[in-house]
């Protein structure tokens, strides 16, 4: 459920016309409710209440600071994959004690900045990052809290380039080598095995790969158990999916009963990743059309936003729904691709798309786009990033400037002869 809704034949979000705020800020920019994030974090929050669990936010789903920072004041933990997002998380006033650090490339710089932060634990994806933490952690006379993040080798029936559980992934270490390299960590001066972790991929639209999961890395803590290597958290990723087209995700309670069935005990802490369930059905990409073209073969409706302001259609032919912010009666539906300026063929937000005709000055809504939208931008071309806007109720705030030109050159200079 969100809150951007028709109100006759006006757009809204929550309490708010789309294009009062259009008018005021320019265009393209994202749009989040805040009631809806706070909605969707409760909702998810909620259901594993039969449980000790924390809710470590995936940041990288959309690291903005007010996204952060309500989130930190509803009790969110963070999930973070860097030391920049470690470094937000702690901005927005998310306490360290709930910081995981998942990823598999840290830098030794990074280790010592959650070091010094001291968060709740790093979840460890090889033996050679095993022993760089090790060390790192000798160095500045610390004891590293981690997990292994094991590959329990489940097919998620997710897009390719979206999952992370299978074999053939970079990510986590395979479930067959797991105790071997737990061992050695049990036997290291400097880490503290606390946990066991686990993600299989993103977007996933039924509960059983979850389940199936977990139930696998539950066989590995018994055994760790039965070495006498405690094991307090049970971390299980996110990756819970959200109706982009016409996907029906398992609703947040039965994803929590499948994984609370699947830990078969209560006295362990949770810990869940989840980052487009949260935000993704929060934002959306307000753009205004520039031209309408009729190719060869195709109608193209040229907006001002394009692939660099939204890559998930062009890197995973992503479907994003396409809506006009006003409704104008007696419209005719076309099908067209709604494309950006960007010299590339692979720039469209959407391909094959049914929209009422559009022309020159209206505005459009990309939906959908509040997870993986603004975080993956670029200024490719010479683009100035867009401005992010939060409405709460009657109120909006832009919560990140338009970049401007001089933004772009930032930090270049001439080379000298
Ligand atoms: C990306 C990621 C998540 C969040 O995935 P969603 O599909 O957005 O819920 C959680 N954990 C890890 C380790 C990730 O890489």
């Amino acid at each position: 459920m969100n809150f951007f809704e028709y109100r006759g034949r006006e757009l809204y979000c929550e309490e708010v016309p789309v294009e009062r705020i259009a008018a005021e800020v320019g265009t393209p920019f994202y749009l989040y409710s805040a009631s809806t994030i706070e909605r969707h974090f409760t909702v998810f929050t909620q259901a594993f209440s039969a449980v000790e669990h924390i809710v470590c936010y995936s940041v990288k789903a959309n690291s903005n600071l007010a996204v952060l920072r309500l989130l930190a004041d509803l009790g969110a933990g963070a999930d973070i994959v860097s030391g920049g997002e470690l470094y937000r998380a702690m901005r927005a006033g998310i306490p360290a004690q709930k910081i995981v650090f998942s990823g598999v490339g840290k830098r030794v710089e990074e280790i010592r900045q959650a070091l010094d932060a001291g968060i709740l634990m790093f979840n460890v994806e090889s033996a050679q990052e095993l022993h760089a933490i090790n060390s790192t952690a000798r160095e500045m006379s610390r004891k590293a809290p981690l997990a292994l993040r094991v590959n329990p080798d489940v097919d998620p029936k997710t897009h390719p380039y979206i999952s992370t559980g299978l074999k053939k992934n970079k990510f986590g270490i395979p479930v067959t080598e797991a105790l071997a390299l737990y061992r050695d960590a049990a036997a290291m001066d400097h880490v503290q095995v606390v946990g066991v972790d686990c993600h299989i991929g993103s977007q996933l639209t039924t509960s059983e790969p979850f389940g199936e999961a977990v139930r696998r890395i539950m066989g590995l803590v018994g055994k760790l158990e039965g070495e006498g290597i405690p094991i307090r958290y049970v971390d299980v990723g996110g990756g819970l999916g959200i109706v982009y087209d016409e996907e029906s995700p398992p609703l947040p309670s039965n994803y929590a009963e499948t994984i609370i069935q699947a830990l078969g005990t209560r006295d362990r802490t949770v810990i869940l990743e989840p980052g487009r369930v949260i935000v993704g059905n929060a934002g959306i990409l307000v753009s205004r059309v520039l031209y309408n073209k009729k190719g060869a073969t195709r109608e193209f409706v040229i907006v001002d936003a394009a692939m660099n302001d939204l890559i998930r259609p062009s890197l995973y032919g992503a479907y994003q729904q396409v809506v006009p912010v006003i409704r104008a009666e007696d419209r005719e539906e076309q099908i067209v691709d709604v494309v950006g300026p960007v010299c590339e063929s692979t720039d469209f937000l959407a391909r094959d798309h049914k929209l009422p005709a559009v022309t020159s000055g209206e505005l459009i809504a990309v939906m959908s786009a509040g997870a993986y939208g603004f975080p993956m931008s670029s200024q490719y071309n010479s683009r100035p990033r867009v401005a992010e806007v939060m409405v709460r109720g009657d109120r909006y705030q832009v919560v990140r400037d338009r970049e401007s030109h001089e933004d772009l050159i930032r930090g270049e200079r001439f080379f000298k002869e």
